[in-house]
């Protein structure tokens, strides 16, 4: 698995420049209780989940840095990860399912909530781009499988193969006794959620994932799903999941995040009740992660797992770093 700590101070232009360790949310816990509200912040702000996100947020902030929108920021940003072959969660060097087929799940929202998404598809690097093609050349919001893998080669996308020996390694492994039992932190189950904001207050978010490892060949997790896996309301901010897409698909978790905020809790509130209430519907949870990460219209942000173990990138003009979500429960190694 990534060590998922460290802290990387950026430039302003995004250059990375040093790693020093690793900081937690600003929040006492041991006094308050209460979920966190971070300060709102003026200018651009990148946030997306997990270390994975350090370099994702670095491009990100380049793209805005020089003027791009920030549609395109959160396009660009998730796809450095999705052609990193190293990551096993996101892109074509992720794990496979069960049939040993890696499969690609991605959606994309603007701040006006025009949505793209594409589900189950094969041999193409960056999903991403394809969900954003989806919502700006289509009346459609979602193509999956056989049909969506058509449109994209009609549509000039060209497929890629790739092989990975560690990973078909892992495969066969796993056939042997074909076990599949999500654990927190412990799968490989860690989709790249982006949501960030211009220097305008225009939002955006993108999240891209090769799913869950070793699922049923065609499962579709929450990271395609508009208000599952992302949810984008220019009117109020933006959340993203990463985790067990089954428990967030079932609570809309995304969309519950934002309606949250529109309602008045905070970032880190909002995200801690979505959590509250996947951890009510499943008191049986045996180690299943869940994360969210929300942004608020005015730049305030927060986050919040079922587990500890999640983390997240932040991006802003005073620089970059990797910040430990608040949780519910503890899991020791
Ligand atoms: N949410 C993703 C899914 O269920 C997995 C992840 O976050 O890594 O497919």
């Amino acid at each position: 698995m990534n060590d998922r700590r460290g802290f990387i101070k950026l430039g302003l232009a995004g250059t990375a420049a040093l790693v020093t360790g690793c900081i937690t949310r600003q929040e006492d816990e041991a006094t308050s209780g209460q979920a966190a509200t971070t300060p709102a912040t003026d200018g651009p702000i990148v946030l997306s989940t997990w270390k994975h996100g350090i370099p994702a947020n670095a491009k990100a902030w380049e793209v805005l840095g020089q003027g791009g929108s920030v549609l395109d920021a959160v396009e660009q940003g998730v796809a450095v990860v999705e052609s990193d072959l190293s990551n096993r969660s996101v892109g074509l060097g992720g794990m496979p399912d069960r049939d040993g087929k890696v499969t690609l799940d991605a959606c994309i929202q603007d701040h006006g909530g025009r949505a793209g998404a594409v589900a189950f598809v094969q041999r193409f690097e960056h999903p991403i781009s394809i969900a954003r093609a989806i919502m700006e050349r289509t009346p459609h919001v979602m193509l999956v499988g056989a049909g969506a893998e058509r449109w994209a080669l009609e549509n000039g996308f060209e497929p890629r193969d790739v092989e990975i020996p560690d990973v078909r390694k892992a495969w066969n492994d796993w056939l042997k006794e074909s076990r599949y039992q999500p654990v927190a932190n412990i799968e490989n189950h860690d989709t790249i959620g982006m949501i960030a904001m211009d220097a305008s207050g225009k939002l955006a978010g993108s999240c891209t994932t090769s799913g869950m490892a070793y699922k049923v060949h065609g499962r579709v997790g929450d990271s395609p799903i508009i208000g599952a896996g992302l949810f984008v309301d220019g009117e109020v901010g933006a959340a993203c999941a990463t985790g067990v897409g089954e428990l967030v698909i079932r609570t809309a978790g995304s969309h519950t995040v934002v309606e949250l905020m529109r309602h008045g809790r905070s970032p880190e509130e909002a995200c801690r009740e979505a959590v509250r209430r996947i951890v009510k519907q499943n008191p049986q949870l045996e180690g299943m992660q869940v994360g969210f990460l929300a942004l608020r219209k005015d730049g305030a942000h927060g986050a919040w797992s079922v587990f500890n173990g999640f983390n997240y990138a932040l991006s802003t003009a005073a620089g970059q770093q990797l910040v430990d979500a608040g949780h519910d429960r503890t899991l020791t190694a």
